[in-house]
């Protein structure tokens, strides 16, 4: 197996980025707590409060309004679990948005959204019209892209909507920070998520984007921080991180096109392999480093090992669980084919992507998709439980078969 390694799974998490590594490294020595007066505890408490203007810059929003959690998922949740009147939200959120909306008890209403997974406007339009006066609440979960097909929802019209019939708005940022202009003042927001370790800081930690004068209830509850908006002494080191890496993503909105570029080569080159290759979502509007790829015939968690082995990290859209084959909600939402669906490869890109890697990348996939042939096995095998017994995966049977895009 070749050493050298080409990683495109930038939606699943980001390697570290330098800056942040540095930051996180000073902050451990930071002896004290934020919360205490002395100069110990001021000196900490002046490296929370530098990452909360980082991370507001790249949010578009003020430092006030940025709240410290231990990730997206908790920011979710925090939005989620008030008890709200009715929630709107569609199937193509992230696990993270879609459990603790289905266990709220209150109405909830799926969007329509089309092909591509794009939420319809007139049809947001009509729910919200149909969601009458009444005690309590309203919400709009919208994502600003798609972790697995990089599509973008039309925010600024979702939050004009939501706004006009008297309803917050909670948006997942997560895939697009860092990769779009976020804007959360701009189009008047009341939720956004973030997730730093998406943008090239630690794992384990994110903020939840919220009004400053909101009373949105913390999820964890007990001492006074983070404006009583969330309980626990502040992960200070990995804060610093994801403020570095905030700042450092922000300065690099400029590179979509150099990585749009690449992508674009990567998707001419796999429709060269096979025509009968499909983008999945390709034209709709999308972030500039992700492409869902499917090649009919071809099971997306044997080609993940394939490419693995070659020295390729991507993604699979389906899983292999207890010996079953899962399908990704997001394509059964947006209505793809079981076939195409078992077949998707998320390749995502990002700011280490080099030519190199897009070169390297394409003839892992050339020999992968178009195998010689003694390699047959990989051609038509319908799932990697399907093909359990070949070769290629026997290597591997004391791991699991493939991860999901559930990131
Ligand atoms: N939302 C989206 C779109 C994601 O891709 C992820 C990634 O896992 C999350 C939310 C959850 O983020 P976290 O890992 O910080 O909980």
């Amino acid at each position: 197996m070749s050493t050298l390694r080409t990683y495109l799974d930038y939606n699943a998490t980001a390697p570290l980025r330098p800056e942040a590594r540095a930051a996180m490294l000073a902050a451990m020595d930071a002896v004290g707590n934020p919360s205490s007066v002395h100069a110990e505890g001021r000196r900490a408490r002046a490296i929370v409060e530098r990452a909360r203007e980082q991370v507001a810059a790249l949010a578009g929003a003020r430092p006030s309004e940025v709240v410290f959690t231990s990730g997206a998922t908790e920011a979710a949740n925090t939005v989620l679990r008030r008890s709200w009147r009715t929630i709107h939200y569609s199937r193509v959120e992230h696990p993270a948005v879609v459990a603790p909306v289905l266990s709220s008890p209150g109405r909830l209403v799926e969007l329509a959204i089309d092909g591509d997974g794009v939420i319809d406007g007139e049809a947001l339009a009509a729910a919200l019209a149909r969601t009458g006066d009444g005690a309590g609440p309203v919400l709009v979960a919208a994502q600003f892209a798609n972790n697995e097909t990089g599509v973008l929802q039309p925010v600024a019209q979702i939050a004009a909507l939501a706004r006009d019939a008297g309803a917050a708005v909670l948006c997942d940022a997560v895939q697009a920070a860092g990769r779009v202009a976020l804007g959360f003042d701009a189009l008047a927001l009341d939720y956004m998520l973030l997730s730093a370790h998406k943008i090239g800081g630690p794992k384990g930690v994110g903020a939840l984007i919220v009004r400053e004068a909101s009373t949105l209830a913390p999820l964890i509850i007990g001492g006074g921080q983070e404006s009583r908006k969330r309980a626990g002494t502040e992960n200070v080191e990995a804060i610093a991180g994801f403020g570095a890496a905030a700042e450092a993503a922000l300065s690099e909105l400029g590179d979509g096109a150099r990585v749009a570029a690449l992508r674009d080569a990567i998707e001419a080159a796999v429709k060269e392999i096979r025509a009968d290759a499909v983008i999945l979502a390709g034209g709709a509007p999308r972030l500039a480093n992700t492409s869902l790829i499917a090649t009919p015939g071809v099971a997306a968690e044997t080609l993940v090992i394939k490419l693995d082995l070659a020295g390729i990290a991507v993604s699979a859209g389906s899983a292999c669980a207890s010996g079953k084959v899962g399908q990704s909600p997001v394509l059964a939402a947006m209505r793809v084919a079981p076939e195409i669906a078992r077949a998707a490869i998320r390749v995502s890109l990002g700011r280490g992507t080099t030519t190199a890697d897009a070169e390297r990348f394409i003839d892992a996939w050339r020999n992968a998709v178009a195998p010689a042939p003694g390699d047959a096995h990989l051609r038509g095998a319908e799932g990697a439980c399907a093909s359990a017994t070949s070769a290629t995966t026997r290597q591997f049977s004391a791991a699991p078969v493939a991860a999901s895009m559930g990131e």
